[in-house]
């Protein structure tokens, strides 16, 4: 009767053993190593980030594309939207909106 229960129970415990080995494996590269925006503070996958060098200490910061756009619009805002008026009115006649 031992032998029965030992033949029976040895092929369940090592197959549920591995069911459990795999699905960590699994959770383990479902799960993309998060970082957090230098800017806006919200936790993106590494590769969604753009890491930069800043300052003497060579410190990386991270930037998501939310924030890299809005940089790239406040920018332009600052150097075109003083003098130019002619790439506002193009921009507004084909419907764009610069912020979004
Ligand atoms: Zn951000």
């Amino acid at each position: 009767m031992l032998f029965y229960i030992f033949i029976f129970f040895i092929p369940v415990a090592v197959w549920l053993i591995l069911q459990i080995v795999s699905k960590r494996n699994g959770e383990e590269q479902k799960q993309p190593l998060l970082e957090v925006c230098s800017l806006c503070h919200e936790e993106f996958p590494t590769d969604e980030l753009l890491e930069k060098e800043v300052g003497e200490y060579s410190r990386v910061y991270c930037f998501c594309g939310n924030c890299i756009d809005k940089l790239y619009h406040e920018y332009h805002a600052k150097t075109e939207g003083e003098g130019v008026l002619g790439d506002r009115e193009k921009e507004a006649e084909s419907g764009e909106h610069p912020l979004t």
